[in-house]
């Protein structure tokens, strides 16, 4: 059975002692009590280490927001997957629609990054999702088919046994403007029929798709109960430790 997974990308929010005391108001909060749903932070790289040693003996785990494809070199700035492992990470997000936008990322890249993270075991939480030009122009399948074949292409099923799929509409993210349920599950299953043809069934059958975009504790219950929808990539309210207690508890 697919587990479903709440993961809070900070952004590039919360210096060294702010995710201090982010982390511990949410050790204190969260414990085993939510058996199926697991609990990603992904804070920047300059508190990736210490949130690891913090989070130690919690249920909370640990992801990362972006890396290089290359394991070391040349590279002035960026962070190799095996950096990312050395201080505990075990997930990564790639393919943010603001690394796509703000960074001029495109799949190729995304699909390599996909790559270097999976040869070194770190399982990938990978975002799609369309602009507003893109769904009001009704290709919406068409741009997330693509996103999803070129950034998965070369990859086998057993190299992505640890994959998450994060739905992500551009227009939804920080905008305070979420899909509406219909409109998030109308993609999500849109994306699980695509994982079946490209894949299997059963593969397709247990990979966790979250969606993101303005989840909120207000909007978070009706987004969850959708039958494809299996949990969230949370931006703005996971800065705040009772919003994101509230999101992972309306699972
Ligand atoms: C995100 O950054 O992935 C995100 C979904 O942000 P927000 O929740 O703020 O829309």
């Amino acid at each position: 059975m697919r587990k479903n997974v709440i993961a809070g990308n900070w952004k590039m929010n919360n210096d060294l002692n702010a995710s201090i005391r982010l982390i511990s108001e949410l050790k204190k909060e969260l414990s085993d009590k939510n058996p199926n749903v697991k609990i990603i932070i992904c804070p920047p790289f300059t508190s990736l280490e210490t949130a690891s040693a913090l989070i130690k003996d919690s249920i909370i785990e640990l992801g990362a927001q972006n890396m290089y494809s290359e394991e070391s070199g040349a590279f002035t700035g960026e962070i190799s997957p095996n950096m990312l492992v050395s201080v505990g990470c075990k997930y990564v997000i790639l393919g943010h629609s603001e690394r796509r936008t703000i960074f001029n990322e495109p799949n190729q890249l995304i699909n390599k990054k996909i790559k270097a993270a999976v040869k070194n075991n770190l399982a990938p939480i990978f975002c799609v999702g369309e602009t507003l030009s893109e769904r009001e122009n009704g290709i919406t399948f068409k741009v997330v088919e693509q996103q999803i074949t070129e950034g998965l292409e070369g990859l086998s099923e057993t190299e992505l046994q640890n994959l998450i799929i994060a739905y992500e509409p551009v227009w939804a993210i920080g905008t305070g403007r979420n899909a509406t349920p219909e409109q998030a599950q109308e993609v999500h299953k849109f994306i699980r029929e695509l994982i079946s043809k490209l894949y299997s069934s059963s593969f397709a059958a247990n990979i966790t798709i979250q969606y993101g975009g303005s989840v909120k504790p207000e909007n978070s219950i009706e987004l969850m109960s959708q039958p494809d929808i299996d949990g969230a990539l949370v931006g703005g309210a996971c800065l705040k430790a009772d919003s994101f207690i509230k999101i992972v508890e309306s699972i």
